[in-house]
């Protein structure tokens, strides 16, 4: 039985009950008056926390909502980026030694066949043959 309930009985048993005076009588009114006080307050109460429970549930799913949206937004920020990041972090060593360009050479002057590299020479530097020592200009398009 809840406490209003219980007042309600208790009201219903002074109605029918005959004081032994207006005293007592009196008494026993302002006594359920403020039993019924009470349990209006307790009332207001529990509507009140019901509603912070509902407040908080919407709360709970609007956060459950925002770790889905975050975890579909980590997922397409790892595409987008994935490719250029490898798993250290750390970008590739811009000199490795598999990937070095090397050029074969024919010098015009004694047909020697060497190597160059021409990612490290400069554009107007000349490329100088080792068997007979002329210097002679490097031509990509030969390369
Ligand atoms: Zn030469």
């Amino acid at each position: 039985m809840k406490a209003k309930e219980k007042i309600a009985y208790l009201k219903g048993l002074m109605a029918g009950l005959k004081p032994r005076d207006e005293d007592d009588q009196k008494l026993l009114l302002a006594l359920v008056d403020v039993a019924d006080s009470l349990a209006e307050e307790l009332e207001e109460q529990q509507r009140a926390l019901e509603e912070q429970g509902e407040v908080i549930e919407e709360v709970a799913d609007y956060c459950d909502q925002l770790e889905d949206d975050m975890s579909r937004l980590e997922e397409r920020f790892d595409d987008l980026v994935g490719d250029s990041v490898d798993e250290t972090g750390m970008e590739p060593l811009p000199c490795d030694d598999d990937e070095e360009e090397f050029s074969s050479v024919s010098c015009p002057h004694c047909d020697l066949t060497f190597f160059c590299r021409p990612d490290v020479l400069d554009p107007d530097e000349e490329l100088e043959c080792p068997g007979c020592g002329e210097t002679f200009p490097f031509d990509k398009t030969s390369a």
